[in-house]
């Protein structure tokens, strides 16, 4: 692969994809972006854009999420005009008698937080209806408007030469002569000295062709988008099993939590959950009208860690699919673009390689690369 200017070929421009598109073309690569353009396959769309670092008992992923939330604040520096803000989160979606203990725990991995008292959260939050005796309140924690993130990454990356295919569904990879890519699209064919999936739920049926597994235990969610709000709820709130955050204009994105979600409930009861807790916790909360009711599904895989970096065996070509990728992406982008441009793995990517799920496979992946490239 020529290492200069490397012609990358990203299927998918949800937040993931735009993302790795921008470091690409930034780092030097000529980028292609494809997208069949089909919103129901869009998780970024769905998205409630939380940027946090949860789940501090594996260390491993709490610090990754905890790097790109600095690379956030960077890139937010450097480009003020990016949807995303930094309003700081005030938590206490855990049993009451386990918030010291969870507290300590993302003291000892450095997040910056600090235990709160009703009083204190009434100073942070004074519009807050019902504030808790005790919460967490995480000092860096911000938000990207989902409609307009993956949309401002891939105008960036085409400042930097990248191109951008919409409807474009890939149906097909195949390896070719010279270790090229050939990906077949509706109406044409391209060709990558390497080649990213980032399709979201799609990505492992791309790669069942080429015999590479990956499980999943997607989940669907269910957001709804009110009316604006006469008054500002000054942090991103995340009460038990309910967060929700206001927008510039003065509407608020509100959800249930990732667990059960819209797979243990119909619509008509998640709604009207949604209705009684924004009464609970919002003045006039029911009063808010739901513009918008947003469905989607969140590409997870089955261990629920993200997967992310190049196949083994199948040189140049590389995957990343997983939850949080509205906290990911920029590291995530970075990254690949570090282990594309330099063709040595990344250190970070390490745990979260598809291997994992693949140790029977990696001969017939080895088997399917050279049938086809016969
Ligand atoms: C309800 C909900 C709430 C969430 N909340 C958060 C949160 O608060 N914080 C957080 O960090 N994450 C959150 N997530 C997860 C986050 O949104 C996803 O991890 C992230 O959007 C995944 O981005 P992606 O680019 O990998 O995939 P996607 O955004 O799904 O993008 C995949 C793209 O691939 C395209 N595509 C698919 N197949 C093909 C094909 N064959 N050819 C061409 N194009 C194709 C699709 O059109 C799509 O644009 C949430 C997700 C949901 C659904």
């Amino acid at each position: 692969m020529p290492k200069q200017s490397p012609n990358v070929v990203i299927v998918g421009a949800g937040i993931i994809g735009a993302a790795s598109a921008y470091y690409l073309a930034k780092a030097g690569s000529k980028v292609a972006v494809l997208d069949e353009s089909n919103s129901r396959n869009s998780a970024t769309l769905a998205s409630f854009g939380w940027i946090n670092s949860h789940n501090p008992d594996n260390a491993n992923y709490f610090r990754l999420r905890m790097e790109s939330q600095k690379l956030w604040r960077a890139l937010s520096a450097d480009y003020p005009d990016l949807p995303i803000q930094f309003p700081g989160s005030i938590d206490w979606d855990m049993d009451a008698s386990s918030i010291d203990a969870e507290f300590n725990k993302y003291r000892q991995l450095d997040y910056e937080c600090e235990l709160v008292g009703r009083s204190q959260i009434e100073n942070l939050s004074p519009h807050l209806k019902s504030p808790p005796e005790l919460a967490i309140h995480k000092f860096d924690e911000g938000t990207a408007d989902p409609q307009r993130i993956a949309r401002a990454f891939i105008v960036l990356a085409k400042e930097h030469g990248a191109k951008f295919h919409d409807n474009t569904k890939v149906q097909a990879v195949e390896i070719g002569t010279n270790d090229k890519w050939k990906v077949l699209a509706t109406e044409e064919t391209f060709r990558a000295d390497a080649l990213l999936l980032c399709a979201g739920i799609k990505t492992p049926t791309l790669l069942r062709e080429l015999g590479i597994r990956l499980p999943t235990d997607n989940k669907h969610g269910l957001l709804v988008s009110t009316s604006p709000l006469d008054i500002r709820i000054d942090k991103i709130i995340s009460a038990p099993d309910f967060h929700f955050w206001q927008r510039t204009d003065g509407t608020l994105l509100a959800g249930r939590n990732q667990a059960g979600d819209m797979d243990s409930q119909s619509t008509d009861a998640l709604l009207s959950s949604l209705t009684e807790k924004l009464s609970r916790y919002v003045p006039n909360g029911s009063k808010l009208e739901f513009d918008k009711v947003i469905k989607g599904t969140r590409p997870v895989p089955l261990d629920g860690m993200p997967v992310v970096g190049q196949i083994p065996m199948l040189g140049n070509l590389y995957v990343a699919m997983m939850h949080s990728g509205i906290t990911l992406a920029p590291l995530i982008g970075s990254s690949l673009a570090f282990e594309i441009m330099s063709q040595s793995p990344n250190e970070n990517l390490k745990p979260f390689c598809i291997s994992r799920f693949n140790q029977h496979e990696k001969q017939s992946a080895l088997g399917a690369k050279r049938e086809m490239s016969a």
